[in-house]
């Protein structure tokens, strides 16, 4: 429900739903806009040109742009963190405080749950947010990485860490040993997440089984950890389960595996090929060769799976360059992508002490600069876009932008 009113000679705009409450405060092109969940946990804040997004553990990212420029970003030390959280719980009060003595005016009265998200929103101060990320590391291990559509899922961690953890472009998991939750631990661990989010899960919009390789469970074991997953959440409501599956060495999955996942909500699955050049990806150390990735992803999309395939822009720098544009066209191809399946485009992002740096500079490698990164992007999917097979949605993944 929109609801119109001015306070202060500004226009305010309030948007009750029953999963989020939104409210906008001064004229539309430079307005405080604030957004929160249904549990009062701030959501996304937008204040003098820059947007700020908050995660579940407290942490919240800053992102402006400059005209003529690449969109910037940065994490906020927690003091500044928590001030934008009480900056944004602030408007909230002030504004709930002036329509109750009629300071602002609307043109409808909050509806009931509109009435609720204002008070939530206003108890969820400092202190209650200090203690939801305590909790919150409670319940999770470091959650990684996510798609980028997979943002606002409830993550549940089947498995904890990489089952290969090699690849030297890769620090997510580094120093984590892997492991596949026991049910009895998992139905423990998927509870405790659902009673953190509390009426939160409103506002999720799938189940994402983490960490980086879940489905690398062998059929007997996963198959009972997804139907403790139907036991506590109602998967269908929140839009069905999405996972990972890095390079294919673990427990292979034949096209009527995958069937018998998508009969248990699976519906996407995120495959990480980086590249269809075998030289580069061994350069990557990453396990696996392209063969296996066209074999997976065929397998599961007979299986009745979409898919999301990643490519790691700029990998292997200026020396790779050619080999990883022109394979990488081949092998995807190959994997028989349509309108159902999104193909992403992750840029290297290498940061010091990291294998893949000392690998490169041992080799000779010249980094690619981004002007050359997208370069390689539109080459791929002009190849993509002119070849006589479907064509899959294409994004951006910007691994420095994640949130959970
Ligand atoms: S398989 Fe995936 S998660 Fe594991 S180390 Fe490689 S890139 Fe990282």
């Amino acid at each position: 429900m929109v609801i119109l009113g001015t306070w202060a000679g500004k226009p305010v705009v309030v948007n009750a739903r029953s999963n989020s409450l939104t409210v906008s405060v001064g004229d539309p092109t430079d307005a405080d806009v604030v957004s929160y969940d249904f549990e009062g946990r701030l959501w996304t804040a937008y204040f003098d040109g820059t947007s700020y997004r908050r995660g579940l553990d407290g942490k919240i990212v800053a992102k402006w742009r400059i005209p003529g420029r690449e969109r910037d970003r940065r994490w906020l030390p927690r003091d500044e963190a928590l001030a934008i959280e009480e900056r944004a719980r602030c408007l909230v009060e002030n504004l709930y405080h002036a329509i109750e003595r009629s300071e602002a005016t609307l043109n409808m009265s909050l509806p009931p749950e509109g009435e609720v998200a204002f008070r939530r929103a206003i108890a969820f101060d400092r202190e209650r947010s200090l203690q939801d990320a305590v909790r919150y590391h409670e319940v999770y291990k470091p959650v990684g990485i996510l798609p980028p559509d997979q943002y606002m899922a409830v993550v549940l961690q089947l498995t904890e860490g990489c089952s290969f953890n090699t690849c030297t472009f890769c620090t997510f998991y580094k120093g984590r040993r892997f492991r596949i939750k026991p049910p009895a631990e998992f139905r423990a661990h998927a509870e405790a997440v659902r009673d953190f989010l509390g009426e939160g899960l409103s506002l999720r919009r799938s189940i994402f089984l983490g960490d980086a390789n879940s489905l690398v469970v062998p059929m007997r074991l996963l198959v009972p950890l997804l139907d403790v997953v139907h036991e506590v959440y109602d998967v269908e409501a929140l839009g069905g389960m999405y996972a990972f599956l890095d390079g294919f060495s673990g427990d292979k999955k034949s096209a009527e595996d995958y069937a018998l996942l998508r009969e248990r909500g699976m519906r996407r699955v995120y495959v990480g090929l980086e590249s269809g050049s075998a030289r580069l990806l061994d350069f990557l150390r990453k396990p696996g060769t392209p063969q296996d990735a066209v074999r997976a992803v065929r397998a599961m999309k007979q299986g009745g799976l979409a898919v999301g395939v990643i490519v790691l822009l700029g990998a292997g720098g200026r020396q790779f360059a050619a080999e990883h544009e022109r394979e990488t066209i081949r092998v995807l191809g190959e994997m028989g992508l349509d309108s159902r399946d999104i193909l992403y485009f992750s840029e290297l992002v290498v940061s010091e002490g990291m294998p893949y740096a000392a690998d490169a500079a041992q080799a000779g490698l010249n980094p690619m600069t981004h002007a050359e990164r997208l370069a390689q992007q539109e080459a791929i999917e002009s190849a993509l876009r002119n070849s006589h097979g479907g064509t899959p949605r294409i994004s951006r993944y910007d691994i420095r932008e994640f949130i959970y």
